[in-house]
């Protein structure tokens, strides 16, 4: 089997897939580990945590819900490699202490790939793939493509080609004392104006439509907190202007740019003369030929649409790891996605996805353990309370226990929950953290008997501990039809 890409995503695909004993090629058109880490965020400062001070010891499972950003090993040895090269001055890693973290990890861990490869084309062959690269051609059973979601796209309005996008933004320097006009009003568009605010003599930002916030939504959706002094600095009238407005045309002046813009709320055209106009418009993944293969993609953003197990939906035996796995949306209960399309959420996707590859291509069924009745209980409460997978993909990766009639209780590991709420099996049960839009954040318990299942939402606790008398209580009813 081949993986095409280095970035996060491949890497900790690969990790997965040599600790199960499959044999693999992981190739690269980078010449080194990192993916897009070698080169953004632009402003050098992720916006996903590492707190080298937490609740539980670094080096152990449970800290993984502390540090957002080290890639997972499956013995203590090479984890929490994240902590280890931040230099205190924040808790959000540098870029360049991030792109260390992924290559210490790929040394350390003895990760082998082919850089300097780039994939170029895809054939069917058989069953599998004929993948076309720089470096000649692989054949492959199954293919992984981890190649994020880097690829700068811009909308169609007119003159938007004249228009830097976000990838193409000049040193911070540059804008000094000048005007910028920044199209778009997501997380890119903030932490540009972030950045610029020490430099740019006025920022605007616009977009169709009102800004969301973290803070507001509850959720990951929004600009997240990092970035948000931008805003405040427009409520209070600063120098930033946040418009909910239409560009309808870009145009190049003497000096600079004319942008035409139609306010959303019907207050009409306003234009601006600024030097610098900035499309933080989004990306896309590089999909190549992948379309013409039939892969189906949805969305603004094309990315793949993906089963459960991150399987495009259209040709079998392509999948996907990283940031590309949002395309394999999960249940998305009360409107709140994954975390797939950060390090934190799509570290254990690779995962699940290496178990289920060796189990079905390479009859390779790594043992799983089995509990006594008596120990169900404890250990679901402790799981939600701890587990880093479940509490970094609310309501979208679960435990899951078996009942099995010849070996008894089986743990079946961490599983994407929406497959053991649509699939048929044995009796068991899935535990998963969820959370609503009122910022609460409890357990919730799925229960299969005779291929149906109950859902049991357990109460929210203010210290977040599950594991209180009321929480012991509820589980034994809900877990009583299970014998
Ligand atoms: C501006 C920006 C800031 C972000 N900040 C954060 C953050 O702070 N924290 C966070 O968790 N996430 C962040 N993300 C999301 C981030 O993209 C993912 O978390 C993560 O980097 C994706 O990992 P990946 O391995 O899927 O893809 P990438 O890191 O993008 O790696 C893709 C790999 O595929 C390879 N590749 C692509 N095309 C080919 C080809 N044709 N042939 C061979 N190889 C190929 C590339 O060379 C690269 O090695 C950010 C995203 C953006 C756009």
């Amino acid at each position: 089997m081949v993986v095409v890409g280095s970035g996060p995503g491949g890497l900790q695909l690969s990790y997965a897939l040599r600790y199960f004993g499959v044999p693999h090629a992981v190739i690269s058109a980078d010449p080194a580990p990192g993916g897009m880490f070698r080169r953004w965020p632009f402003f050098q400062r992720l916006l996903s945590w590492t707190k080298p001070f937490a609740p539980f010891e670094r080096g152990t499972r449970f800290y993984e819900r502390y540090d957002w950003n080290s890639l997972i090993p499956d013995d203590d040895q090479h984890r929490a490699i994240q902590p280890r090269l931040m230099d205190g001055t924040s808790y959000f890693p540098s870029r360049a202490e991030m792109e260390q973290n992924i290559a210490t990890f790929a040394r350390e861990t003895g990760i082998r790939v082919r850089y300097g490869c780039r994939w170029t084309g895809t054939a069917r062959d058989g069953e599998g793939f004929r993948l076309r690269t720089s470096a000649g051609e692989y054949r492959a059973r199954v293919v992984v493509f981890a190649f994020g979601l880097a690829e700068p796209w811009k909308p169609e309005i007119p003159g938007i080609e004249h228009v830097p996008h976000y990838a193409d933004t000049r040193a911070p320097e540059t804008y000094a004392g000048k005007r910028v006009f920044i199209i778009g009003k997501e997380t890119s568009a903030f932490e540009l104006a972030n950045g610029f605010l020490p430099w740019a003599r006025q920022i605007v930002l616009a977009s169709p439509r009102p800004t969301q916030l973290s803070v507001v939504t509850n959720s990951l959706v929004g600009v997240r907190a990092r970035y948000v002094q931008p805003y405040e600095d427009h409520i209070l009238g600063g120098g930033v202007v946040i418009m909910n407005a239409s560009i309808d045309e870009v145009a190049r002046t003497g000096s600079g740019f004319r942008v035409r813009t139609t306010r959303s709320d019907g207050g009409g055209t306003l234009v601006f003369e600024t030097e610098d106009v900035i499309a933080t418009t989004g990306f896309q993944p590089p999909l190549g030929d992948l379309p013409e293969l039939g892969v189906v993609s949805s969305g603004r953003e094309k990315i793949p649409s993906q089963t459960p197990l991150f399987e495009s939906i259209s040709v079998p035996h392509l999948y996907f790891a990283g940031t590309a796995t949002r395309g394999a949306p999960g249940l998305k209960k009360n409107g709140i996605p994954s975390s797939s399309g950060a390090v934190h959420g799509h570290r254990y996707n690779a995962r699940i996805l290496a178990r289920h590859i060796a189990r079905t291509y390479f009859g390779i069924d790594p043992a799983r353990p089995t509990l006594k009745r008596d120990e169900v209980l404890g250990y679901l409460l402790s799981e939600l309370s701890r587990a880093p997978e479940l509490w970094h993909q609310k309501s979208y990766l679960a435990r899951s226990l078996l009942w099995d009639s010849a070996r008894g209780i089986i743990d079946d590991g961490i599983v994407p929950l929406q497959l053991f709420v649509d699939g048929d099996g044995p009796d068991g049960v899935a535990v998963a953290v969820e959370a609503n839009p009122k910022a609460e954040i409890y357990p919730a318990v799925y229960v299969r008997k005779n291929n149906v299942v109950t859902e049991h939402l357990l109460p929210t606790n203010p210290l977040l501990d599950f594991e209180t008398a009321e929480h012991r209580s509820q589980l034994t009813s809900v877990l009583a039809p299970l014998p």
